[in-house]
């Protein structure tokens, strides 16, 4: 395998996912003259989930999904955002609800999570629903990140089954929800989740087979704490100053790429790698909540 071919490219296959939710939301506009509808809820100024938040926004536009966005002032207050969300889990236009995460400090996220109608919840945080993955239960919403990421696995032909995956970080969002679905009866790897009180977790990562980087440190994972062979997705995106560029940072990974790819059988870029895939299954999440409000 030359160099070019170990990159699972995630913007690819991420255009291959929107391309299948883009021929699901025309057949359902189609058939029921409705469209997935989702609305975004953005509370503050962070100008990285500015960019997330537009992103998601955008990439609806071109798939035939409907969207709102609603930005409100970093002042708001818990009991107000609550009165937005109980106004969004009744609106029949609504299929999709999302929180951008991080929320200012003095509101209360997973208060705020669980108050969304769980079956609007296209995250996949709401405890219902993450109760539901960890019981092996995935006919509703999967995570948006873990989700993409057993897909670029699994349209990158990259089996599981029997393999020792190393997971560093256990964030509610990525590291656990990724424990769950690596575990899970069909995908059939054993797992470690390594954090920060882990004493040595180069012992862990330099047997994996697999590893999963979510710990938010640029660069975290080095050449010398990998196997030869060893598949890496690195989900870290750190912006690290770059005074000079445009827009004065630049994107790394928890990963040291450099280091590290020479090592690896297949790795994800970062950008490029599971950022887009994030996005592509929200989507599809949309569209599962278009489905699931039609049983009601
Ligand atoms: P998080 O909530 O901050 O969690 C980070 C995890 O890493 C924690 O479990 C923490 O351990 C662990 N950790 C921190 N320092 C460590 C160290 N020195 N050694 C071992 N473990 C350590 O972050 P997150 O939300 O999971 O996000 C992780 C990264 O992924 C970030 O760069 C984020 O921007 C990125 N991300 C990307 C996407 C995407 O779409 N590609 C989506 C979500 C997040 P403790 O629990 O012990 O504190």
């Amino acid at each position: 395998m030359n160099f070019s071919e170990k990159i699972i490219d995630g913007k690819k296959i991420a255009a291959d996912v929107n391309r299948e939710t883009a021929m699901e939301v025309a057949a359902i506009t189609k058939d029921f003259g409705a469209r997935p509808g989702l609305a975004v809820v953005l509370v503050g100024d962070n100008p990285a989930s500015k960019v997330y938040v537009s992103s998601k926004v955008k990439r609806c536009a071109e798939l035939g999904i409907y969207s709102e966005k609603i930005v409100l002032p970093k002042e708001t207050s818990q009991a107000e955002l609550l009165q937005v969300i109980a106004k969004l889990n009744v609106n029949p236009l609504i299929h999709g609800i999302l929180v951008q995460s991080p929320v200012p400090k003095h509101i209360d996220e997973q208060a705020v999570v669980n108050a969304i109608n769980p079956d609007k919840d296209v995250d996949c945080f709401h405890a219902r629903n993450v109760g539901r993955l960890l019981l092996g239960d995935f006919s509703g919403f999967l995570p948006c990140t873990p989700w993409g990421v057993m897909q670029l696995l699994k349209r990158s032909e990259i089996p599981t089954a029997g393999k020792h995956a190393v997971i560093i970080g256990r964030s509610n969002i990525v590291g656990k929800p990724m424990m769950a679905l690596l575990s899970a009866k069909g995908a059939d790897a054993t797992v470690t989740l390594c954090h920060s009180r882990t004493p040595d977790i180069a012992a862990f990562t330099r047997n994996a087979d697999l590893i999963v980087a979510a710990v938010g440190k640029p660069e975290f994972l080095r050449g010398n704490m990998v196997k030869d062979g060893a598949v890496i997705i690195d989900v870290g995106i750190n912006r690290v100053e770059a005074p000079g560029t445009e827009k004065g940072y630049r994107l790394v990974g928890d990963v040291a790429f450099d280091e590290v790819a020479p090592k690896a059988s297949r790795i994800t870029p970062v950008p490029g790698g599971v950022g887009p895939m994030t996005i592509a299954m929200l989507m599809k999440n949309t569209v599962r909540a278009f489905h699931l409000a039609l049983k009601h």
